[in-house]
């Protein structure tokens, strides 16, 4: 992949920017500068930036160029949806729902929230990591006012049911919000807020070989959030702040590149973890986390070895020039006991087990075999010699 040959595998923390992204981001950066707010010429041109951006992204989830916002990452979006919903909604109730497998970008926005004294009722998952439909809908009450159900788990991969939960909760409640954090699954899988009763959709832009510090957010007709952020009065005065031109126009190029050739990719990336499956499930005592077939999402793979410490075997690996992180790595660098794998029932004693290996275009069937055979050489030295 680059003059060292690394294979990096840890495209779920973030991936490589296309090359076209970074082109694009660099003219935009030395000619196309402008602030789109400047009446000038150079802002027209900017302005015409973001418009484009905008037209791209709507094209991909069939929604209407107005219906999106520009945010500073995934975790700002999910944000936004989430606290922004719940302040404009209040008076109708104070009552929101999530699962307890959600990025902390979700997690943490909700213990916000009930902290400013609104009612969090967090849902368990299956055994796969998956969240029933039924149970969403049992949840809902007539104060309910945002459910927000992930759409891919960042830790094993877990897709779930986004549709037939969106049906349950307008089913349940026609006015309760549905958020979908969507910051693993778009690019990956075909995603379209109007089939799927999404009001709320978060992306994020480095996820997709885009740049880092991007992010939308998808906002159905008729739903209305407070800012989160004060200022200019930029996007309906929903989002203040200078746009981010180079940022926008790279991640809506390189969600244009991913989302062109999406079912020839998914079906490539399936090819290389079923690789993966199948070399690593060879090795005695190793098993995987949720589901392992094309339901699950094609770039996720969460590996539990049994009787070697993740952080351990991470390091070995990154010694060989293998990328791969311990659980999920996108929380922060700080190790911590991960509420997905504890909620799919992994037993305590194999909680720090599991590493995750994520998959991007940019990767091939050789790297997905000399990262087996490292896998498989490293084991049984680590087992044999190194304490849990
Ligand atoms: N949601 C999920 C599922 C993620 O995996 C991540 C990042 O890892 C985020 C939200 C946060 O996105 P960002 O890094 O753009 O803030």
């Amino acid at each position: 992949m680059n003059e060292k040959r690394d294979i990096y595998l840890d495209n779920s923390a973030t991936t490589r920017c296309f090359l076209e992204v970074a082109a694009l981001m660099n003219e935009i950066f030395l000619e196309d500068y402008g602030n789109p707010s400047s009446m000038h010429h150079r802002g027209v041109t900017a302005e015409r930036r973001v418009a484009e951006a905008k037209k791209t992204l709507a094209g991909i989830l069939k929604v209407r160029d107005k219906n999106l916002y520009f945010t500073s990452c995934g975790t700002e979006s999910d944000n936004l949806a989430i606290i922004g919903g719940a302040l404009a909604a209040q008076r109708r109730g104070k009552h929101l729902i999530t699962t307890v497998i959600e990025h902390p970008a979700v997690l943490e926005a909700m213990k916000h929230l009930e902290a400013m004294g609104f009612e969090i009722t967090r849902l368990g998952v299956d055994s796969d990591g998956l969240v029933s439909p039924e149970a969403v809908a049992a949840a809902v009450r007539p104060d309910t006012i945002l459910v927000s159900v992930m759409h891919t788990n960042n830790e094993i991969g877990a897709v779930q049911p986004i549709a037939e939960i969106g049906a349950a909760i307008k089913a349940a409640n026609p006015a309760t919000l549905f958020h979908v954090d969507a910051v693993q699954g778009f690019g990956k899988a075909l995603i379209l807020p109007k089939r799927m009763y999404i009001d709320l959709l978060a992306a994020s832009g480095h996820k997709i070989h885009g740049p880092k510090g991007m992010g939308f957010l998808y906002v159905a007709d008729g739903v209305r959030l407070e800012p989160i952020l004060f200022g200019g009065g930029q996007q309906d005065g929903l989002r203040s702040g200078t746009l981010n031109v180079p940022g926008i126009a790279g991640m809506a190029l390189a969600a244009k590149m991913l989302c062109s050739n999406l079912d020839a990719d998914r079906e490539n990336l399936f090819a290389m973890k079923n690789r993966l499956i199948e070399r690593l499930g060879e090795i005695p005592d190793v098993c995987f986390n949720g589901r392992t077939d094309e339901t699950a999402a094609p770039h996720i793979l969460s590996v539990r070895v049994r009787g070697v410490r993740a952080e351990v075997l991470l390091h070995a690996l990154e010694d060989k020039g293998i990328y791969v992180s311990a659980g999920s790595a996108c929380a922060s660098n700080r190790p911590h006991l991960s509420a997905t794998l504890s909620a799919i029932g992994t037993p305590s004693s194999e909680m720090d087990n599991s590493i995750r290996i994520s998959l991007s275009v940019m990767n091939t069937m050789e790297e997905m075999d000399a990262a087996a055979d490292a896998v498989a050489e490293i084991v049984p030295f680590l087992r044999k010699f190194v304490r849990r």
